[in-house]
């Protein structure tokens, strides 16, 4: 069976450097084998066998493989269900404790329960630890020890918290001649796990004064490179939100604000599960959405005639990234110009976007819809035409996506913008006034 050892089990933290898990399992003494499961529950739920987000872990486990072999080590991938991979590795290894990292989703919570529990079954020691922001659970609470429910209060205190302690590097480096000296275990093709490759459009992660120095100003222009394009690494840990945090701390407070956004839906998320499914506000729960599904697919095909809208849905179809303004645009159009459910849309973002997070992706969405906590509020309706002519004036960003837009192929808008507001005010008015 071999010696004993300690497993770290990656999930959304696919790094070496700074990373809490590895750094205690690595620091523990005993051999260290980095684990990942692709887990079946979630991959057989992907409709899209060109899933960009699997390509995009694949082709970062590789990277890390690469790297661990530097190491004499090799990571270990499998795919199966977490239950079936851990009875694997049970019987497989002699394993004295596994290390692993938070994750405040809820079928996460719910998986490292039940593992949690196989493993104690088994006298096997099972270590958490933070890792993906920089305050969790019930760290930032108001002084009465409840969930805020509104980010600048959120936020105040989030700033008067922190410290160099919360910033600091996890020093793995120190620790790495601690993984477990093994030959290479095979890695699972992508057509075996059955999926094919997809073509990635990403950046890989830097962040450069001159961004951050730039950021306020340039943040909501959608033409320009002017956000850093990190939420993909930030969403699967291939960079380390501590060294990011510390890096922008004295030069740009608009970059850590958005940071401070991050960890504001993630205890949201967690302190309030029920945002998975329903409105924030149980309240807007009765809005009876129209839900007209030819609409919704000219929605999603980037075929409103609105475009603005119609420029942000392509970029997303073609990269699986849209840019933050245009987010909120394309959000705010499927509620309220079309009047359909945003869990419709919430979920067409979920199924295509690289950088999908379901703490961010909700509270995106529920800002959006007015559902949310601390959202715009109902009659907040975004103009697309102003919304334009703020933020991409010329046109360079639509015209990017949107070749045909002076041709006759281009369609006529779907709905008349002053009868949709009119449409859209009195709906939301007349169904909160029912409750
Ligand atoms: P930057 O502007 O450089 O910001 C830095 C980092 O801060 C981002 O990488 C991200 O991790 C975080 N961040 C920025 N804005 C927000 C925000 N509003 N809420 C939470 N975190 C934020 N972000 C996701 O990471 N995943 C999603 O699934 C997601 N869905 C969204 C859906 C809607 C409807 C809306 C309005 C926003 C959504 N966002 C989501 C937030 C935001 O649009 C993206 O984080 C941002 O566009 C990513 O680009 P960037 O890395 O260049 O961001």
């Amino acid at each position: 069976m071999g010696p004993k050892i300690n497993i770290c089990w990656l999930r959304r933290d696919l790094r070496l450097d700074d990373q809490a898990a590895l750094y205690h399992a690595l620091k523990s003494g005993l051999p260290v084998l980095c684990v990942f499961i692709f887990d079946k529950e979630i991959l057989d739920k992907l409709s899209d066998k060109a899933d960009k987000r699997v390509a995009f872990i694949h082709y970062q486990l590789n990277k890390l493989n690469d790297r661990l072999a530097t190491f004499q080590s090799s990571l270990l991938v499998m795919h199966d269900t977490p239950a079936q991979a851990w009875q694997q590795l049970i019987n497989r290894f002699q394993v004295n404790a596994v290390f692993t990292n938070h994750d405040y989703e809820p079928y996460a919570i719910s998986r490292d329960a039940k593992i949690g529990l196989l493993l104690q079954q088994q006298g096997i020691a099972f270590y958490t630890f933070k890792d993906q922001s920089i305050f969790e659970k019930n760290e930032v609470t108001k002084d009465d020890g409840k969930p805020y429910t509104v980010f600048t209060p959120f936020k105040n205190k989030w700033r008067s918290k922190i410290s160099p302690f919360y910033l600091k590097s996890y020093p793995n480096k120190k620790y790495f001649n601690n993984f477990l000296k093994a030959k290479a275990f095979a890695m699972p093709t992508l057509p075996e796990l059955g999926f094919n490759s997809s073509s990635l459009t990403f950046y890989e992660p830097a962040l450069s004064k001159n961004l951050l120095e730039n950021y306020a100003s340039q943040r909501d222009i959608p033409s320009v490179k002017g956000t850093s394009r990190l939420s993909v690494h930030l969403r699967f840990g291939t960079v380390s939100i501590r060294e990011l945090c510390s890096y922008a701390w004295s030069v740009s407070d608009a970059w850590v604000n958005e940071l401070i956004w991050r960890d504001f839906y993630m205890a949201i998320l967690y302190h309030f599960p029920h945002v998975n499914h329903q409105a924030f506000k149980k309240d807007y729960n009765n809005i009876p959405w129209m839900n007209d599904e030819a609409i919704f697919t000219k929605w999603c095909n980037g075929l409103t005639g609105y475009p603005i809208v119609d420029a942000g849905m392509r970029e997303l179809n073609a990269t699986g990234f849209m840019h933050n303004r245009v987010r909120m645009i394309t959000a705010s159009f499927l509620c309220k110009h079309l009047l359909i459910d945003w869990r419709w849309g919430e979920a067409y973002f979920a199924q295509k976007l690289l950088d999908f997070d379901l703490s961010a992706n909700n509270g995106g969405w529920q800002w959006s819809a007015s559902t949310g906590c601390d959202a715009a509020p109902y009659f907040r309706f975004f103009n697309p035409a102003e919304q334009t002519k703020k933020f991409d004036p010329a046109m360079i960003y639509i015209k990017k996506w949107i070749p045909e837009l002076l041709t006759d192929s281009y369609p006529k808008p779907i709905v008349d913008h002053k009868f949709a507001r009119e449409r859209c005010l009195k709906h939301y008015k007349t169904h909160l006034a029912k409750n």
